[in-house]
């Protein structure tokens, strides 16, 4: 039984918190808590009459730790799911820790001012000693390692699709396929068409952020760094066809490359149509991108938080994405002496995720494993304490219960490779 807090309520929480809700056995009481209040009620008004998890709802503003304190204090949850923006992964990290409570989260801590100069110095630092240039690491959350292990405390970081389901996937595959991994290619297929020009399916701040950063990849113990887009292949995905897929940074590159220094290389890959490219490169080059405040008209915006305005909200497209998405690992290594290859992907179909919770497939690859990792904890299946990434856990339980709840695996031993 468990008392749980998500805060944040857009496309992943709504996930996250419909299927928490399908598991009152597991989440017993679940309060939701983001910026807007509304939204927060209007889910709970959609979801209550058909659950036995006693939901409530509370604003609240997550970038304030006297508030975050109160609340967590009041409401005494065994686990803070924080499904809401990076920025403020640290800060309610902070308040977990004061009121004993468990963390986890989807995405890598990133500031939200970029300019912001004890942050900038780091990260010029960063750039210098491992020379990738991702606004994201995993440093700020690991410092926080011990302070969690020394509470007795898990904050799980980064349980969504990628990061979070790749790195259980490199976990099972070191576990029951091979004895050592030589290399990894993780492949990241929107299959979904949406029918606008262009929108993100997931939070357009942070997607275009990540995807018009310059990329990179790690081989042989060094990251290698090349211009955004600027590597491109093909792939026939299974339940997709045949797709451009670009080189990308990703935060589990970090983490893979950390904590298996035996894989000598490891990319990511994530497919984009034509129109995505050229959009995107056009609020490149006019500004629209950045990050930097910017004055119009006697008021602060921030460019990149005007675009967002702009564009269509993630949570929109559920009702009108049709297609796949397909997301996995192949791997290259040795077992029993003898050289192998192995692929673990799952597809997802967006239509068949909007019937089930009204979102489309990006956001539910990424609530479920949210909720796989809620139940990890609250049922004590994972019990090491520490700020850590799925790689650290068992496996089997947790890709167990994402094939029983709407995300289950496939295999194939003889993948097409990508060159
Ligand atoms: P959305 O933009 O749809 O939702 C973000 C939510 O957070 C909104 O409800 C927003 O409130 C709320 N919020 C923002 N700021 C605050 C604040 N200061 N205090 C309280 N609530 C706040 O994002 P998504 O659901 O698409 O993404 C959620 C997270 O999941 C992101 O961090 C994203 O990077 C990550 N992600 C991870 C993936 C993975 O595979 N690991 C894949 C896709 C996403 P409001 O409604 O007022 O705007």
């Amino acid at each position: 039984m468990g008392r749980v807090i998500v805060i944040g309520c857009g496309g992943v929480a709504t996930v996250a918190i419909n299927k928490c809700c399908q598991h009152p056995e597991v989440f017993e009481d679940l309060c939701i808590a983001s910026r807007t209040l509304s939204k927060c009620d209007a889910l709970k008004e959609k979801l209550q009459k058909n659950t036995k998890t006693n939901i409530t709802t509370r604003q609240i503003d997550a970038n304030n730790l006297t508030e975050l304190i109160h609340f967590f204090d009041e409401y005494k949850p065994d686990l803070v799911m924080n499904l809401g923006m990076p920025y403020q992964n640290l800060i309610i990290m902070d308040a977990c820790l004061i009121c004993k409570c468990h963390y986890l989260d989807t995405a890598a801590y990133e500031p939200e001012d970029t300019d912001e100069p004890n942050w900038r110095k780091r990260y010029e630092e960063r750039i210098k000693e491992k020379n990738f240039t991702a606004y994201f690491d995993y440093s700020y959350q690991w410092e926080y390692k011990k302070k969690f292990e020394e509470a007795g405390l898990i904050a799980l970081l980064g349980c969504g699709f990628d990061p979070g389901v790749t790195q259980a996937y490199v976990a099972y595959a070191k576990k029951h396929e091979f004895d050592r991994i030589d290399t990894l290619d993780i492949l990241d297929c929107n299959g979904g068409d949406h029918g606008y020009p262009f929108a993100t399916n997931f939070n357009p701040e942070i997607n275009l952020r990540e995807v018009s950063s310059e990329a990179d990849y790690y081989e042989n113990g060094k990251w290698i760094r090349v211009p955004a887009m600027s590597i491109k292949r093909q792939y026939d995905f299974d339940g997709v066809g045949m797709k451009d897929m670009y080189l990308l940074h990703h935060e589990e590159i970090e983490s893979i490359s950390t904590i298996y220094p035996e894989i000598k290389r490891i990319r990511f890959y994530m497919t984009f149509g034509q129109s995505y490219i050229t959009h995107m490169n056009c609020f490149q080059n006019v500004g629209l991108l950045s990050t930097t405040p910017i004055m119009y008209e006697g008021r602060e915006i921030t460019p990149i938080q005007f675009l967002k305005a702009l564009l269509p909200d993630p949570a929109s497209l559920g009702p009108r994405t049709k297609g796949k998405t397909n997301i996995g690992c192949i791997f290259t290594g040795v077992k029993d002496g003898k050289e192998k290859k192995y692929y673990i992907y799952n597809v997802c179909d967006h239509e068949e995720a909007y019937k089930e919770t009204g979102l489309q497939a990006i956001s539910y690859t990424t609530g479920v494993p949210a909720m796989c990792g809620a139940m990890m904890i609250l049922n004590k299946i994972w019990t090491k304490p520490g700020a850590n990434t799925l790689e650290e856990y068992d496996p089997d339980p947790f890709i167990e219960a994402l094939d029983k709840y709407g995300l289950p695996k496939r295999e194939s031993y003889n993948p097409t490779m990508v060159e």
